[in-house]
């Protein structure tokens, strides 16, 4: 497997050098060869080439059977120019590799219950684990949008949500075929008592859910889904929803399990390579510190072996390998609590690795 790597700034090389280490663990142990082609983007690619995402780049990650990105960006070139900015790269590279589902699992390691800020009752035994899968190419993010100066005075804007079947049909397609590999359980959340966006939405979905019958569909509207997720979180498995709604719950979801440390996230496309990469951002307030926790891209690259290259029981192993190093108490600064062993990043990498 060839895995196109953007290190990018600020934490983002230490996190993803610890991943690299995970991964060869992997490749030991299941006996697989991973290749890693690292390119630039953000901050280091704008210094070295005087752009943030190069065509070079973009080459070997379409020719690559999967990216893994750290992070771009810091203050260093907060003032240039909006399309020569960090984060300019990273639209560029989701619109280059034609990406329209982001996946981000909000998994609460039943070690870390305390460090979420709902109380630890609302949880079941073994933590929490759901889904969101965020539609990225339509809705109010890509219609038409626009401002006018109104004759009384004042202006009007505009931001129109537009959806086509075709969209909502391959996103829906994704959450289902991720449902059958965990509690075979989508909730698909709009707002079809309103827009009628929704309402295409609701009827593509259901049609779609048809073709799965082992899996249970449900629809919620958003407002409920957002005061039904910190009420009780446990009753989803994944959640299915629009570019905008997806863009709040999936953060609310996410900060059910506390740390930004721990949140990995993958956006796909059709017959293209994934990209994988943690919530977070360079953190350049720790760069440099050994004191990134580098979970979050780990559990990236979990997500990288699952849903691109088909490798269960070697997603499995990640995931497992990060509850025992948690479970034998060892801890990140940002999540570390009373009686922990704190460690650094490369710490943290070498231990999981070990126990892969
Ligand atoms: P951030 O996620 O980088 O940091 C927010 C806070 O969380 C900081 O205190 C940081 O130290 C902490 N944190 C983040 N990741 C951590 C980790 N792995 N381990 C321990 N602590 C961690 O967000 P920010 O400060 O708003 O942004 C910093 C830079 O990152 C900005 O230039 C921003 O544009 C960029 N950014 C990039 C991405 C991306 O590359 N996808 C995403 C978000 C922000």
């Amino acid at each position: 497997m060839k895995i196109a790597v953007i290190p990018g700034d600020g934490i983002g090389p230490e996190v993803v050098e610890q991943t690299i280490v995970v991964l060869n663990a992997v490749g030991r142990k299941f006996n697989h060869r991973f290749y890693f082609e690292e390119v630039l983007m953000g901050g280091t690619a704008i210094d070295a080439v005087g752009v943030p995402l190069p065509d070079e780049t973009l080459e070997i990650c379409r020719n690559s059977d999967a990216v893994l990105l750290g992070a771009v960006g810091g203050p260093k070139w907060d003032n240039m120019p909006g399309d020569l900015r960090p984060e300019a790269g990273l639209l560029g590279i989701r619109k280059a590799l034609g990406l329209f589902a982001n996946i981000r699992p909000a998994k609460l390691f039943p070690q870390l219950k305390s460090a979420s800020t709902l109380k630890e009752e609302v949880f079941a035994e073994d933590g929490l684990d759901i889904l969101v899968v965020r539609e990225l190419t339509g809705d109010l993010y890509f219609g038409d949008k626009g401002r006018e100066e109104l004759p009384q005075g004042g202006q009007r804007a505009w931001d129109v949500a537009v959806y086509t079947t075709h969209e909502v049909e391959r996103v829906a397609r994704v959450a289902f075929d991720i449902a059958r590999g965990r509690r075979r359980k989508v909730a698909s959340i709009d707002k079809a008592n309103v827009l009628e966006s929704s309402r295409l939405w609701r009827e593509v979905v259901s049609r779609v859910g048809k073709d799965y019958p082992d899996i249970e569909l449900s629809h919620m509207y958003v407002d409920n889904a957002a005061m039904q997720l910190v009420r009780n979180p446990a009753q989803f498995d994944v959640i299915l929803t629009t570019n905008m709604f997806g863009d709040i719950l999936s953060d609310e979801a996410a900060m059910l399990t506390g740390s930004l440390g721990m949140l990995p996230s993958a956006s796909l496309g059709q017959g293209r390579p994934g990209l994988y990469e943690p919530v977070h951002g360079s953190a350049p307030d720790i760069a440099g510190q050994d004191k990134a926790n580098p979970i979050a891209t780990i559990m990236s690259a979990a997500m990288m072996l699952r849903y691109s290259f088909g490798m269960d029981d070697e997603a499995l192993a990640v995931e497992e390998s990060v509850g025992r190093v948690l479970q034998q108490g060892y801890r990140t600064p940002d999540i570390a609590g009373t009686g922990m062993v704190v460690v650094g990043t490369r710490e943290m990498g070498r231990l999981i690795a070990e126990n892969i």
